[in-house]
Protein backbone atom coordinates (compact mmCIF):
# COMPACT_ATOMS: atom_id res chain seq x y z
CA UNK A 1 0.00 0.00 0.00
CA UNK A 2 1.40 3.41 -0.75
CA UNK A 3 1.31 5.57 2.59
CA UNK A 4 1.52 9.14 1.55
CA UNK A 5 4.00 10.48 3.61
CA UNK A 6 4.63 14.17 4.02
CA UNK A 7 7.21 15.96 5.51
CA UNK A 8 7.10 17.95 8.44
CA UNK A 9 9.18 20.98 8.66
CA UNK A 10 12.10 18.89 10.39
CA UNK A 11 11.66 16.48 7.32
CA UNK A 12 10.41 13.92 9.50
CA UNK A 13 8.02 11.31 8.08
CA UNK A 14 4.71 12.19 9.77
CA UNK A 15 1.88 10.07 9.48
CA UNK A 16 -0.81 11.74 9.30
CA UNK A 17 -3.53 11.50 11.56
CA UNK A 18 -6.37 9.06 11.41
CA UNK A 19 -9.45 11.33 10.91
CA UNK A 20 -11.75 10.54 13.93
CA UNK A 21 -15.29 9.64 13.43
CA UNK A 22 -17.26 12.41 15.97
CA UNK A 23 -20.31 10.25 16.29
CA UNK A 24 -22.76 12.85 17.48
CA UNK A 25 -24.85 10.83 20.38
CA UNK A 26 -28.18 11.52 20.30
CA UNK A 27 -29.96 10.86 23.98
CA UNK A 28 -33.49 10.38 23.54
CA UNK A 29 -35.62 11.60 26.06
CA UNK A 30 -39.58 10.14 27.00
CA UNK A 31 -41.90 12.07 25.46
CA UNK A 32 -44.61 11.61 27.97
CA UNK A 33 -43.64 11.59 31.76
CA UNK A 34 -46.14 10.22 34.78
CA UNK A 35 -46.68 13.10 36.95
CA UNK A 36 -46.44 11.00 40.07
CA UNK A 37 -43.07 9.75 38.86
CA UNK A 38 -42.78 13.35 39.04
CA UNK A 39 -42.34 13.39 42.81
CA UNK A 40 -40.76 10.21 44.05
CA UNK A 41 -40.59 11.81 47.35
CA UNK A 42 -44.33 12.04 48.16
CA UNK A 43 -45.43 8.70 46.70
CA UNK A 44 -43.03 7.18 49.67
CA UNK A 45 -44.26 9.03 52.13
CA UNK A 46 -47.91 8.47 51.49
CA UNK A 47 -46.86 4.68 51.88
CA UNK A 48 -45.27 5.41 55.28
CA UNK A 49 -47.83 7.34 56.85
CA UNK A 50 -50.61 4.19 55.29
CA UNK A 51 -48.36 1.75 56.96
CA UNK A 52 -47.86 3.89 60.30
CA UNK A 53 -51.93 4.11 60.51
CA UNK A 54 -51.85 0.19 59.80
CA UNK A 55 -49.27 -0.28 62.72
CA UNK A 56 -51.09 2.00 65.32
CA UNK A 57 -54.47 0.57 64.41
CA UNK A 58 -53.48 -2.79 65.12
CA UNK A 59 -52.02 -2.10 68.59
CA UNK A 60 -54.78 0.04 69.90
CA UNK A 61 -57.72 -1.82 68.47
CA UNK A 62 -57.23 -4.65 70.85
CA UNK A 63 -57.25 -2.31 73.74
CA UNK A 64 -60.60 -0.83 73.14
CA UNK A 65 -58.76 2.60 71.89
CA UNK A 66 -60.51 2.09 68.69
CA UNK A 67 -63.86 0.97 68.29
CA UNK A 68 -64.56 -1.86 66.38
CA UNK A 69 -67.76 -1.65 64.09
CA UNK A 70 -69.05 -4.94 62.96
CA UNK A 71 -70.49 -5.38 59.59
CA UNK A 72 -72.79 -8.08 59.28
CA UNK A 73 -74.94 -9.36 56.36
CA UNK A 74 -78.07 -11.78 55.71
CA UNK A 75 -75.90 -14.22 54.24
CA UNK A 76 -74.10 -14.23 57.41
CA UNK A 77 -76.95 -14.07 59.52
CA UNK A 78 -78.35 -17.07 57.99
CA UNK A 79 -75.44 -18.80 58.33
CA UNK A 80 -75.28 -22.58 58.43
CA UNK A 81 -76.52 -23.69 61.33
CA UNK A 82 -74.55 -24.35 64.40
CA UNK A 83 -75.07 -26.74 67.76
CA UNK A 84 -74.18 -24.12 70.12
CA UNK A 85 -75.20 -21.10 71.71
CA UNK A 86 -77.55 -19.19 69.56
CA UNK A 87 -76.55 -16.75 67.14
CA UNK A 88 -77.50 -13.51 67.80
CA UNK A 89 -77.29 -11.26 63.96
CA UNK A 90 -75.04 -8.18 64.95
CA UNK A 91 -76.25 -5.38 64.50
CA UNK A 92 -79.91 -6.17 65.15
CA UNK A 93 -81.65 -4.13 67.99
CA UNK A 94 -81.36 -6.60 70.67
CA UNK A 95 -83.63 -5.79 73.72
CA UNK A 96 -81.90 -4.61 76.71
CA UNK A 97 -82.84 -6.48 79.93
CA UNK A 98 -84.89 -3.75 82.22
CA UNK A 99 -85.29 -4.31 86.02
CA UNK A 100 -85.94 -7.83 86.91
CA UNK A 101 -89.67 -7.83 87.86
CA UNK A 102 -90.38 -9.72 91.32
CA UNK A 103 -94.14 -11.69 90.59
CA UNK A 104 -95.31 -12.82 93.90
CA UNK A 105 -96.99 -16.12 93.29
CA UNK A 106 -100.62 -16.33 93.49
CA UNK A 107 -101.14 -17.73 97.33
CA UNK A 108 -102.58 -21.31 96.89
CA UNK A 109 -105.82 -21.76 97.51
CA UNK A 110 -106.50 -23.42 101.21
CA UNK A 111 -106.81 -26.94 101.08
CA UNK A 112 -111.09 -27.44 101.90
CA UNK A 113 -111.35 -30.57 103.96
CA UNK A 114 -113.36 -33.66 102.27
CA UNK A 115 -114.84 -36.17 104.98
CA UNK A 116 -117.74 -38.38 104.68
CA UNK A 117 -120.31 -39.38 107.48
CA UNK A 118 -122.18 -42.90 106.76
CA UNK A 119 -125.74 -42.46 109.01
CA UNK A 120 -125.24 -46.32 109.80
CA UNK A 121 -128.40 -48.27 108.30
CA UNK A 122 -129.83 -45.62 106.64
CA UNK A 123 -131.24 -46.55 103.30
CA UNK A 124 -130.61 -50.20 103.91
CA UNK A 125 -132.62 -51.53 107.83
CA UNK A 126 -133.23 -50.75 111.50
CA UNK A 127 -130.13 -51.77 112.50
CA UNK A 128 -130.47 -53.05 116.89
CA UNK A 129 -133.92 -52.73 117.83
CA UNK A 130 -134.68 -52.19 121.58
CA UNK A 131 -137.59 -53.96 123.36
CA UNK A 132 -139.28 -50.84 123.53
CA UNK A 133 -139.39 -49.76 119.77
CA UNK A 134 -136.37 -47.55 119.95
CA UNK A 135 -134.37 -48.41 116.66
CA UNK A 136 -130.68 -48.01 115.77
CA UNK A 137 -130.96 -46.42 112.96
CA UNK A 138 -132.56 -43.82 114.15
CA UNK A 139 -129.86 -42.75 116.21
CA UNK A 140 -127.53 -43.08 113.63
CA UNK A 141 -129.07 -40.87 111.64
CA UNK A 142 -130.21 -38.04 114.10
CA UNK A 143 -126.25 -37.83 115.32
CA UNK A 144 -124.77 -38.16 111.63
CA UNK A 145 -127.34 -35.12 110.83
CA UNK A 146 -125.45 -33.03 113.44
CA UNK A 147 -122.41 -34.04 112.64
CA UNK A 148 -122.33 -33.04 109.47
CA UNK A 149 -124.31 -29.62 110.02
CA UNK A 150 -121.34 -29.05 112.72
CA UNK A 151 -118.74 -30.03 110.15
CA UNK A 152 -120.31 -27.82 107.13
CA UNK A 153 -120.59 -25.05 109.43
CA UNK A 154 -116.42 -24.77 109.58
CA UNK A 155 -116.70 -24.97 106.02
CA UNK A 156 -115.72 -28.71 105.85
CA UNK A 157 -117.18 -30.48 102.46
CA UNK A 158 -119.13 -33.15 103.91
CA UNK A 159 -120.82 -36.26 102.32
CA UNK A 160 -123.68 -37.27 104.48
CA UNK A 161 -123.88 -41.60 102.81
CA UNK A 162 -126.31 -43.81 103.45
CA UNK A 163 -125.09 -47.66 104.60
CA UNK A 164 -124.95 -48.79 101.68
CA UNK A 165 -124.32 -45.46 99.76
CA UNK A 166 -122.83 -46.50 96.03
CA UNK A 167 -120.91 -43.47 96.73
CA UNK A 168 -118.78 -45.64 98.49
CA UNK A 169 -116.89 -47.23 96.32
CA UNK A 170 -113.89 -45.61 95.54
CA UNK A 171 -114.78 -43.09 97.85
CA UNK A 172 -111.67 -40.63 98.40
CA UNK A 173 -111.87 -38.31 101.12
CA UNK A 174 -109.07 -36.86 104.26
CA UNK A 175 -111.62 -39.10 106.18
CA UNK A 176 -114.22 -41.18 106.58
CA UNK A 177 -116.60 -42.20 109.83
CA UNK A 178 -119.59 -44.56 109.84
CA UNK A 179 -121.87 -43.70 112.83
CA UNK A 180 -123.53 -46.70 114.94
CA UNK A 181 -124.97 -48.09 118.38
CA UNK A 182 -124.65 -50.44 120.21
CA UNK A 183 -127.81 -53.21 121.11
CA UNK A 184 -130.12 -53.71 123.91
CA UNK A 185 -128.94 -56.79 124.51
CA UNK A 186 -126.28 -56.65 126.91
CA UNK A 187 -127.56 -55.04 130.48
CA UNK A 188 -125.46 -52.78 132.59
CA UNK A 189 -122.71 -52.76 130.00
CA UNK A 190 -121.81 -48.98 129.04
CA UNK A 191 -119.15 -47.49 126.65
CA UNK A 192 -118.23 -46.85 123.25
CA UNK A 193 -115.97 -48.30 120.83
CA UNK A 194 -113.90 -47.04 117.94
CA UNK A 195 -111.86 -48.98 115.55
CA UNK A 196 -110.45 -48.87 112.27
CA UNK A 197 -110.10 -52.33 109.01
CA UNK A 198 -108.41 -54.99 110.71
CA UNK A 199 -106.16 -54.89 107.79
CA UNK A 200 -105.45 -51.52 106.80
CA UNK A 201 -103.25 -49.95 104.02
CA UNK A 202 -102.69 -46.73 106.10
CA UNK A 203 -102.43 -48.18 109.58
CA UNK A 204 -100.76 -45.05 111.07
CA UNK A 205 -102.99 -42.24 110.13
CA UNK A 206 -106.12 -44.54 110.71
CA UNK A 207 -104.60 -45.40 114.21
CA UNK A 208 -104.47 -41.81 114.36
CA UNK A 209 -107.97 -41.20 113.41
CA UNK A 210 -109.19 -43.94 116.09
CA UNK A 211 -106.81 -42.42 118.43
CA UNK A 212 -108.53 -38.67 118.63
CA UNK A 213 -111.82 -39.81 117.88
CA UNK A 214 -111.77 -41.79 121.35
CA UNK A 215 -109.72 -39.32 123.20
CA UNK A 216 -112.66 -36.65 122.61
CA UNK A 217 -115.55 -38.44 122.17
CA UNK A 218 -115.00 -39.62 125.89
CA UNK A 219 -114.15 -36.35 127.09
CA UNK A 220 -117.06 -34.44 125.82
CA UNK A 221 -119.59 -37.53 126.82
CA UNK A 222 -118.09 -39.22 129.75
CA UNK A 223 -118.53 -42.72 128.41
CA UNK A 224 -115.57 -45.11 128.66
CA UNK A 225 -113.64 -46.90 126.07
CA UNK A 226 -115.30 -50.73 125.76
CA UNK A 227 -112.26 -52.14 123.65
CA UNK A 228 -113.72 -56.36 124.91
CA UNK A 229 -116.82 -55.83 122.71
CA UNK A 230 -114.78 -55.17 119.47
CA UNK A 231 -116.17 -57.41 117.02
CA UNK A 232 -115.41 -58.56 113.07
CA UNK A 233 -118.56 -56.53 112.70
CA UNK A 234 -116.52 -53.30 112.95
CA UNK A 235 -113.21 -54.50 111.89
CA UNK A 236 -114.25 -55.85 108.60
CA UNK A 237 -116.66 -53.31 108.36
CA UNK A 238 -117.86 -53.53 104.35
CA UNK A 239 -117.20 -49.65 103.45
CA UNK A 240 -113.81 -49.85 104.79
CA UNK A 241 -112.98 -52.21 101.69
CA UNK A 242 -115.07 -50.57 99.09
CA UNK A 243 -113.85 -46.62 99.57
CA UNK A 244 -110.27 -45.79 97.94
CA UNK A 245 -107.79 -47.65 100.06
CA UNK A 246 -105.77 -44.28 100.90
CA UNK A 247 -109.03 -42.68 102.95
CA UNK A 248 -108.78 -42.90 106.52
CA UNK A 249 -111.35 -44.33 107.36
CA UNK A 250 -113.31 -45.87 111.06
CA UNK A 251 -116.67 -47.01 112.60
CA UNK A 252 -117.99 -45.88 116.24
CA UNK A 253 -120.33 -47.59 118.09
CA UNK A 254 -121.41 -44.38 120.39
CA UNK A 255 -123.11 -46.12 123.18
CA UNK A 256 -125.39 -49.16 124.47
CA UNK A 257 -129.07 -48.12 123.95
CA UNK A 258 -129.88 -49.70 127.23
CA UNK A 259 -128.04 -47.93 129.75
CA UNK A 260 -125.95 -45.65 127.62
CA UNK A 261 -129.58 -44.19 126.42
CA UNK A 262 -129.39 -41.10 128.18
CA UNK A 263 -126.97 -39.67 126.47
CA UNK A 264 -127.89 -41.10 123.26
CA UNK A 265 -131.22 -39.79 123.02
CA UNK A 266 -131.04 -36.62 125.43
CA UNK A 267 -127.88 -35.51 124.52
CA UNK A 268 -127.35 -35.81 120.88
CA UNK A 269 -125.42 -32.50 120.85
CA UNK A 270 -122.72 -33.62 123.01
CA UNK A 271 -122.48 -37.15 121.29
CA UNK A 272 -121.97 -35.01 117.89
CA UNK A 273 -119.68 -32.54 119.24
CA UNK A 274 -116.89 -35.11 120.80
CA UNK A 275 -116.98 -36.93 116.71
CA UNK A 276 -116.45 -33.40 115.55
CA UNK A 277 -113.87 -32.88 117.75
CA UNK A 278 -112.27 -36.34 117.18
CA UNK A 279 -112.13 -35.45 113.71
CA UNK A 280 -110.67 -31.67 113.86
CA UNK A 281 -108.20 -33.46 116.14
CA UNK A 282 -107.45 -35.90 113.11
CA UNK A 283 -107.38 -33.22 110.63
CA UNK A 284 -106.40 -30.37 111.64
CA UNK A 285 -104.31 -31.43 114.62
CA UNK A 286 -104.86 -28.92 116.85
CA UNK A 287 -106.97 -28.46 119.99
CA UNK A 288 -110.68 -27.56 119.35
CA UNK A 289 -112.17 -24.42 120.98
ZN1 LIG B 1 -125.12 -50.77 113.57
Amino acid sequence: MQLKLRLNGAGECVEPAPVRKTMSKTVSRPKAVAPSESDPWAAGLLLRGLVVLAAALALLAPLGFVPIIPVATGAVAVAEPQSGPALIPLGASTPTPGPLALVNPAPAAPHVMRVGIVAGHVGSDSGAVCPDGLQEVQLNSQIADLVVGMLRARGWNVDLLEEFDERLTGYQANALLSIHADSCVYEGKTGFKVTRAESSYIPGSEDMLVSCLSRYYNARTGLPFDANTITFDMTRYHAFYEINQNTPAAIIETGFMLDDREVLVERQDVVALGIVEGLVCFLEGEPVR
